[in-house]
């Protein structure tokens, strides 16, 4: 029997991660009830008063489970003084002791003073190898305890092992996905705190310090709850997500500010949950927007700076226009105007004559008549000039052209107060067109109305620009105002040149725009809104 006691040893495999740990794993409840049940049986079926786990916990040996039967002197928790374990636990190896009495090396032990001579164990092992203590019983009388008994005790002492490795591995896959998580934490991706739904932080990492600027000792020790680290302004957004977490254990990501300790702010992505359902803790991650903020600003602001560059450009070209055509127009006119004053001066002088001179009269009308000639074709070559710059036709997407020019007129609309209104057609037939002299015309367009709604302080200043394909299947944009509007008198003179009803205005910007429509093959006209305000469409036939 001795031999194959001493034949026995304890299994063992490859050392794993929880080797280091497996002393500090706690064994679940479930499992020492059922751990409890065993010593139990081991006592009834071997009739013997103490049946016993003993587990290693450095530096000591203690009674794990005891035997529920009479006359047990082991209490669970107790430390095992005796030999007996300790000696199982060094070789690894189960140990008989039939009568400690007769043998001169146990007589003098611990548990012989608490009645118990005679004792078999074995001990029990981690999968990894490690010892985790023994299982044993004890007798207080010589007990040969026969190979079928030891054979029972190697049984349950499997068990035993088979659990223990269940629990290894859990506990193994427990550590693993911890080292996972703390790794996302200490690499300070990202900042992350646990909080209760108390207002507390439990526990931040240097990320989220780092952004809030708080020291770790101020926030876990909960003088600055994070509630305190909201703005007032972002109270109610905060709150709203909190109930949420609260009903749902888990909030949206949202982006939300924090104040620093220094009272400064920091734009953040917050997203959180809490780690079980109806639990008072969570966690929350946090993304520093600071960067991207910055990033999005200063895209903002070269945009912004590009449209006004832009639109400075247009201002000047318009400028620029109007002051070639007043000089070439102030030119070109005065010489055959005063070319007629003289002449009709001269007129007058024949006329005058005691014998009026007809025929030189004559003779002077007709060369005023051709000076007037002259002078209205100086006018038709000015307005000529406005399309002098031969149009470049390429297939155009009307609806671009305007999208295009929206931006260059952007300044007008905010400095002006003007709500524009754009609905364009899903789709529209491309048009062959002039896209500079176009953008021209919308400009024009949208200027005036923008000019005609001034004065237009009791009601919002709205401007729609639409396009459409009308019954013709042209393309169709209109540009509507609710300005002052159109007169009667003057609905015919708007195209005409030098119309103008503005103090500083030119009369020319219409023209213009409907000579450019005309080159396009369309149609340019204005109509009175209602109730107020003024409508300019025009039609481009379809490429
Ligand atoms: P100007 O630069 O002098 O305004 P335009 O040819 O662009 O030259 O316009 C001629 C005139 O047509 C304007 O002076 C104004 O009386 C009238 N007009 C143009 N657009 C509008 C509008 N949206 N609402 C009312 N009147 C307009």
């Amino acid at each position: 029997m001795n031999e194959s006691i001493h034949g026995e040893r304890t299994a063992s495999e490859p050392q794993d991660r929880s080797s280091s740990v497996a002393h500090s794993i706690e064994v679940p409840s479930e499992i020492i009830r059922k751990w409890q049940e065993i010593v139990n049986l081991l006592a009834e079926i071997m009739h013997v008063p103490s049946a016993c786990i003993m587990r290693v916990d450095p530096p000591h040996i203690k009674v794990f489970v005891s035997s529920r039967s009479e006359g047990n002197p082991c209490e669970p928790g107790a430390l095992d003084t005796g030999p007996y374990c300790e000696t199982v636990m060094k070789t690894g190896q189960p140990l008989l002791i039939p009568d400690a009495l007769e043998n001169e090396a146990w007589k003098a032990n611990p548990h012989v003073r608490l009645g118990m001579i005679s004792y078999l164990g074995v001990p029990i092992g981690w999968p990894n190898g490690r010892i985790f203590g023994t299982i044993c019983v004890r007798d207080n009388k010589r007990n040969e305890y026969s190979e079928a008994y030891l054979k029972l005790l190697l049984h349950f002492r499997d068990m035993l092992q088979a659990d223990l490795k269940s629990l290894a591995r859990l506990h193994g896959e427990i550590e693993e996905r911890e080292t996972k998580i703390r790794r996302l934490v200490d690499s300070n991706i990202m900042g992350v705190f646990i909080w209760d739904f108390d207002g507390r932080i439990l526990e931040a990492n240097d990320e989220f310090l780092r952004m809030v600027s708080y020291d770790r000792e101020d926030l876990v020790s909960g003088r600055i709850r994070w509630a305190d680290l909201t703005p007032p302004d972002w109270r109610d957004r905060n709150n709203a997500r909190i109930e949420q977490q609260k009903s749902s254990g888990r909030f949206e990501s949202f982006e939300k500010e924090y104040i620093r300790k220094d009272g400064s702010r920091v734009p953040v992505l917050i997203g959180g949950a809490t780690f079980e359902e109806g639990g008072n803790q969570g966690v929350a991650y946090v993304l520093d927007l600071t960067e991207r903020k910055r990033v999005e600003a200063e895209a903002r602001e070269n945009e912004q700076r590009y449209r006004e560059a832009q639109l400075e450009l247009a201002h000047a070209n318009r400028v620029a226009t109007m002051g070639q055509l007043t000089a070439s127009i102030a030119h070109e006119v005065n010489q055959p105007l005063s070319a007629v004053v003289a002449n009709a001066e001269a007129c007058l002088g024949w006329l005058r004559r005691r014998t009026p001179d007809v025929d030189a009269a004559c003779r002077s009308v007709e060369w005023i008549i051709a000076d007037g000639n002259r002078a209205s074709e100086v006018i038709r070559r000015v307005r000529a000039l406005a399309n002098k710059t031969s149009l470049e036709k390429v297939p155009l997407d009307v609806n671009d052209v305007v999208r295009e020019t929206i931006p260059l007129v952007q300044r007008e609309l905010i400095s002006h107060q003007v709500l524009l209104r754009m609905e364009l057609a899903p789709t529209l037939p491309m048009i062959l067109g002039d896209r500079v002299q176009l953008q021209q015309v919308i400009i024009n367009l949208v200027m005036n109305g923008i000019e005609s709604m001034q004065s237009v302080t009791d009601q919002p200043r709205e401007l729609a620009v639409r396009s459409r394909q009308d019954e013709t299947q042209q393309v169709l944009v209109s540009v509507a105002d609710c300005g002052v509007g159109i007169s009667a008198e003057n609905a015919d003179r708007l195209f005409t040149a030098f119309f103008t009803t503005k103090s500083s205005g030119m009369g020319m910007g219409l023209s213009i725009c409907r000579s450019i429509i005309d080159a396009h093959g369309g149609r340019l006209w204005a109509a009175t809104c209602e109730p107020r305000g003024a409508l300019f469409q025009f039609t481009i036939p379809a490429d």
